[in-house]
């Protein structure tokens, strides 16, 4: 175990992160595999009274507060995703991605609850809820989490799940982190024999009509689909296909699933009933949507792969009824001047709004539509017009605003954050206050997510690291 201080080699490679807007820079930083490993490095931390910060990817580095009194330990897979088909359950070793489950879980007919993206890490994103385009069918995401271990602050390496450690094993999934490191998890996973998947992009000039289509499709739409609108102003870059670069394109993408062969012509009819109604409204200029493999879910929201320099928010919207759609179009549809890359709403309900009996301290969604919004920065004039409009958005979409967020869709750790009832707040306080009783790991839990103020720098008289 090599720990990496400011300025030394590796340090950069150990402190990477895939948002470049929100460099971390910890007091040391280093890569860890091994249950070994972590229990070395928080011998380190506590000799040098240093927090602790984890990171798989650092995908969400502008939602972690600073970290200049931390050690940031970059998790590594310790070994590949072993996939137990007969009980259809992955374990997956911490630091590794969705795109690696997918691969694992394809050959088995079986798929897991993957979002957007194959880069993203599968710790992080199940610990804060994770939305994926099966959850409308299987709801969120961490309530397929079956056993979770960790090393905690002790450096006891712990198992939670529904026999044991099971009030931790509630706490884990949602609850905010600051438990500890994690170092595997198991998932369970769902047969998926064909999905009807990809995304279909408009001239910007329909987006009025596309909208109010798309909205009155989703009042009643199968829990079979879960889909997004985005409404682009793409970069004139040589990978982004031309026809998407001349000016805003609204694009609608997601999912269809088909747990059997049988439910094809179900799921293929589900598809052609939204996508007729929109495709009626005028023709795509570019349109991917077809029957394929679970795994091409993992394109068709068309994420980067490459780090970017980003910036967003995040709010979770009660419903969008015509006024709501007219705001929202005023503020980031074309003609808008919005500086925004991409402006959209994940579709929700289904079973995302039913909570999970046996889920944790995040088991349902409260609103309807997760619109997130954000643009590229590349300077200080172009950071400060995004987090302008940020303020814009929230201003006119306030009569929609729930009040709540989803963890993962969170951009930043200074925006409002509300994901858990002030009971659950208590009572995931009360086993972070077991686990991890000096609070090593605080620096390390969601603003929001704790009674003891940590949005002020401490909990209590602990300081956070
Ligand atoms: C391109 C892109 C697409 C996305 N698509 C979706 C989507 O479709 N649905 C969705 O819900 N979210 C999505 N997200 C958001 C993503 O789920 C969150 O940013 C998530 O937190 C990323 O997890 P990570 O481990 O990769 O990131 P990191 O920044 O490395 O980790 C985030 C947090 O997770 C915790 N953590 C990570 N690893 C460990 C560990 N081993 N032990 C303990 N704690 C750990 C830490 O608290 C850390 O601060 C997307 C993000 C990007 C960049």
């Amino acid at each position: 175990m090599a720990v990496r201080l400011p300025g030394q080699p590796g340090y950069d490679a150990a402190t990477a992160v895939f948002n470049l807007t929100a460099p971390p820079t910890p007091a040391a930083a280093v890569v860890v595999s091994t249950v070994d490993e972590i229990r070395e490095a928080l011998e380190y931390a506590r000799s040098f009274r240093l927090g602790v910060r984890v990171h798989t990817t650092g995908h969400a580095s502008p939602t972690q507060r600073p970290m200049s009194s931390a050690l940031l330990l970059k998790v590594r897979p310790s070994g590949p995703v072993e996939v137990d088909a007969s009980r259809r359950v992955a374990r997956v070793p911490a630091g590794t991605l969705w795109g690696a489950v997918a691969e694992a879980a394809a050959p088995f007919g079986l798929a897991a609850p993957h979002g957007s993206s194959g880069t993203v890490g599968v710790v992080g994103y199940l610990l804060r809820g994770g939305m994926s385009y099966y959850g409308r069918q299987l709801g969120v995401a961490t309530n397929l989490v079956r056993a979770v271990e960790l090393v905690t602050a002790d450096g006891s390496l712990v198992r939670a799940s529904a026999a044991e450690n099971p009030e931790l094993f509630w706490a884990i999934r949602g609850g905010g982190g600051g438990f500890g490191v994690v170092t595997s998890i198991e998932v369970e996973l769902f047969p998926a024999a064909k999905v009807i998947t990809g995304s279909a992009f408009w001239a910007g000039e329909h987006a009025p009509e596309l909208l109010r289509e798309w909205l009155r499709w989703s009042e009643d739409a199968p829990w079979e689909a879960t889909t997004s609108l985005q409404i682009m102003n793409l970069p004139d870059l040589p990978e982004i296909p031309e026809v998407l670069r001349s000016g805003p394109v609204l694009s609608v993408d997601g999912a269809v699933l088909a747990v059997t062969e049988d439910g094809v012509p179900l799921a293929q009819a589900q598809a052609d009933e939204l996508l007729g109604r929109l495709r009626s409204v005028a023709e795509p200029v570019m349109d991917s949507w077809a029957l394929t493999k679970p795994s091409a879910v993992l394109e068709a929201h068309m994420d980067p792969e490459d780090p970017v320099p980003i910036a967003g928010d995040h709010l979770l919207l009660t419903d969008l009824d015509s006024a709501g759609a007219s705001e929202f179009l005023r503020v980031v549809g074309p003609g808008s001047g919005s500086p925004f890359i991409s402006a959209g709403m994940r579709q929700l309900g289904g079973a995302y709004s039913v909570a999970d009996p046996g889920g944790g301290a995040l088991s349902s969604f409260a609103g309807r539509f997760a619109y997130s919004g954000a643009g590229l920065v590349v300077d200080d004039s172009s950071s400060a017009a995004v987090e302008e409009h940020c303020s814009v958005v929230r201003s006119a979409l306030a009569p929609w605003d729930s009040g709540w967020t989803v963890p993962s869709f969170v951009e930043n750790w200074r925006q409002p954050q509300r994901h858990l009832s002030d009971s659950s707040v208590g009572r995931v306080d009360a086993v972070r206050a077991l686990v991890d009783p000096d609070g090593v790991f605080a620096g390390d839990v969601s603003p929001g997510a704790s009674a003891g103020g940590l949005a002020g720098g401490s909990v209590g008289d602990t300081p956070v690291f």
